[in-house]
């Protein structure tokens, strides 16, 4: 079956995109825009989960949990690297499934798994081999597909710089409790705390609360993105009341 998707979130390993951006993804369900989340790993092995069929599982719930479909790429976990074939691999995902949006993993996390920045260097990258013509031969014919609208999703995982042009907030105090219902599915993940495994709820309701706080929502998602915005906004603002 033919799949297609009008919004398309990309995640080193099944969960980073829900914690990033799960309410939003969530929210864009429910407004009936088809959905998904790419898997760049299956995100295995780990240390708290001695089996990764318990990991797909728990994917598969959270996808449910979300209202979206999930697809999952066989690129090696903990080994993770922006090589051609990584890029070659998620293009090939863009060309097939021909997203309006796509929304990657932001920055480096030093002090959680390298696979993170590397999966939004892949993601950069694919985006523009998901355009380029005369490659069709790379892509078992698929056509180019071009994504005029690609932003990145923030976990909080380490405060780290960030300089993209573009910030906006997405109000998600409706579906807070479905984001966190669907990271609870990741019980091999969050279940046994370390200091690089925080509390999960504590930490994204805290993050939740307080990018919320900053647009004025009870729960916000911040996203950044690399084009400035070409919204009329004081037009906007007349129009408001
Ligand atoms: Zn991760």
């Amino acid at each position: 079956m033919e799949i297609t998707f009008d919004v398309l979130a990309v995640s080193p390993h099944p969960d980073d995109a829900e914690i990033g951006c799960g309410g939003t993804l969530a929210k864009l369900a429910q407004a009936g825009h088809k959905v998904g989340i790419v898997d760049l790993t299956n995100g295995e092995p780990t240390p708290f989960n001695d089996d990764p069929d318990i990991r797909i599982k728990e994917a598969k719930n959270s996808a449910k949990i979300l209202g979206i479909r999930r697809i999952t790429l066989d690129l090696p976990n903990r080994q993770l690297m922006d090589t051609i074939e990584a890029r070659i691999e998620l293009a090939r995902i863009f060309r097939q499934t021909t997203p309006k949006i796509v929304i990657g993993m932001q920055g480096m996390t030093p002090g959680a798994s390298p696979d993170h920045y590397q999966s939004q260097l892949i993601f950069d990258a694919a985006i523009f081999y998901s355009r380029l013509t005369k490659w069709e031969h790379l892509f078992n014919g698929l056509k180019p597909w071009r994504i005029e609208h690609a932003y990145y999703y923030y976990t909080a995982r380490e405060l780290t710089q960030i300089n993209h042009p573009t910030q906006f907030i997405s109000d998600i105090s409706s579906f807070f409790e479905t984001k966190k219902k669907s990271l609870l599915c990741y019980q091999s993940q969050f279940k046994a705390h370390s200091s690089y495994n925080p509390p999960i709820v504590d930490w994204i309701e805290g993050m939740g609360q307080y990018f919320g706080s900053l647009a004025g929502f009870k729960y916000g998602e911040i996203f950044f993105g690399m084009k400035i915005l070409n919204i009329d906004i004081f037009e906007h603002f007349l129009q408001q009341d």
